[in-house]
């Protein structure tokens, strides 16, 4: 699949420049990416995206230094400066890709309030569907951050065709603060959906057996709403080509060979249908309640050799039986790697403990923020003094 990124607000660029850092790894470039934000000194610390694709927007209002954790204010910026986003866009290409994916986290300004912005206009212009990437905030950020996550994200659901969620405080660990889990947060998230994202591209390793196309990605994200995606990744089941070199003293070996054991046909679908409960029942991008999905998408990556046509199909059938609709696709495709990744995509999620929460969250706090205003008192409103001018 061939992906346009933009990356919104400081989370959403630095995921993105790390997509593209992982792409100009790959055998076949996929990935495209620009970053937008209203803090300079963010889009300076970005690696990987060209300085020209790193728009810098606010620049009148917030002269550079960002909007803080004014989502609003990121919304109204991003509205009335739209066009040299868009223009970016342009000069960059969209004819030959598949789908736009917007990254930001939801609980700061630039991000939260840009990114369904800007999902809007490109929903618009384009005829490529416009996925979100969202990242919600940990409870520890504070009631405020949970507020602009949750308004950010109800509106967000609407202006993209669909909603990957990553949820920071489900993937942090008992005492970690989330500012010092980042890179490693940053990590899990660019190893999941990278391997999402590259399906049905072409390396030199060929054409998987049981290829998944972006038209099924697409078809899979169909419904809206809020998708989550499970990940798991075996031990090595091959030595890389690489490895044995050095092994054998640069002698070149003609044929891979697999390592430790051989499998047989059994072990091969055994093995895949293991990694794909792995995938399902272990943690999530966004933790929910997995039966209340509408559709799902089942892919394994991994060495040629190791693809096994019988075990994604049971594996198929066994993500159908758990997940509420019936939609399930899925299949393989080849990877000059050791190991084998499975990813399942279970999408348009009905229930998340953690979305609900938010949205409480956020009731409370506008309520909260009405009484306060009702409350204040201050000490001139004595109305015996009048004021210089009205
Ligand atoms: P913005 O620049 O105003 O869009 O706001 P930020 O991106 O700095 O922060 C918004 C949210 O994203 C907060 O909840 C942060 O905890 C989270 N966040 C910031 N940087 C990162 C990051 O590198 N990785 C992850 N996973 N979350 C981040």
């Amino acid at each position: 699949m061939r992906v346009f990124f933009i990356g919104f607000g400081q989370a959403g660029g630095k995921i993105v420049d790390m997509f593209i850092e992982q792409d100009k790894k790959a055998p076949v470039r996929s990935f495209r990416g620009i970053a937008v934000n209203t803090a300079r000194t963010d889009l300076m610390g970005l690696d990987n995206i060209d300085l020209r694709d790193r728009i810098l927007i606010g620049q009148t209002v917030v002269k550079g230094h960002g909007v803080g954790t004014d989502n609003v204010t990121g919304a109204k910026i991003t509205a009335d400066e739209i066009d040299s986003i868009i223009n970016t866009v342009d000069t960059r290409g969209t004819h030959d890709i598949d789908a736009f994916v917007v990254v930001a986290g939801l609980g700061g300004g630039t991000g939260s309030g840009g990114s369904p912005v800007l999902c809007r206009h490109l929903k618009r212009i384009y005829r490529e569907p416009v996925y979100a990437l969202g990242i919600l905030p940990a409870p520890e950020e504070g009631r405020l951050y949970s507020y602009n996550a949750a308004r950010s994200l109800s509106t967000l659901v609407n202006e993209a065709d669909n909603t990957f969620i990553f949820d920071n405080s489900a993937w942090k660990n008992e005492g970690e603060s989330v500012r010092s889990a980042y890179e490693r947060l940053n990590d899990e998230i660019v190893r999941r959906f990278g391997v999402l994202f590259r399906a049905g591209e072409v390396g030199k390793t060929g054409v998987g057996e049981m290829v998944v196309d972006s038209s099924e990605v697409i078809n899979t994200l169909r419904g809206g709403g809020v998708t989550s995606v499970g990940y798991a990744i075996s031990e090595k089941v091959t030595k890389s080509v690489k490895q044995k070199k050095g092994l054998l003293g640069g002698l070149s070996l003609k044929k891979k060979e697999t390592s430790e054991e051989v499998l047989t046909g059994e072990d091969k679908s055994a093995k895949v249908i293991g990694l794909v409960r792995r995938a399902m029942l272990g943690r999530l991008t966004l933790p929910c309640d997995y039966t209340t999905a509408e559709r799902a998408l089942v892919l394994i990556a991994g060495p040629p050799d190791e693809m096994d046509r019988k075990g994604v199909e049971k594996s198929k059938s066994w993500v159908e039986e758990n997940i509420a609709g019936v939609e399930v696709r899925g299949g393989d495709y080849p990877l000059e790697s050791s190991k084998i990744a499975a990813v399942v995509v279970l999408a348009t999620i009905g229930d998340a403990p953690r979305i609900r929460e938010l949205l409480e969250i956020a009731k409370e706090t506008k309520e909260d923020v009405i009484k306060s205003k009702e409350r204040r008192v201050t000490m001139f409103d004595d109305e015996e003094i009048d004021p210089l001018f009205e």
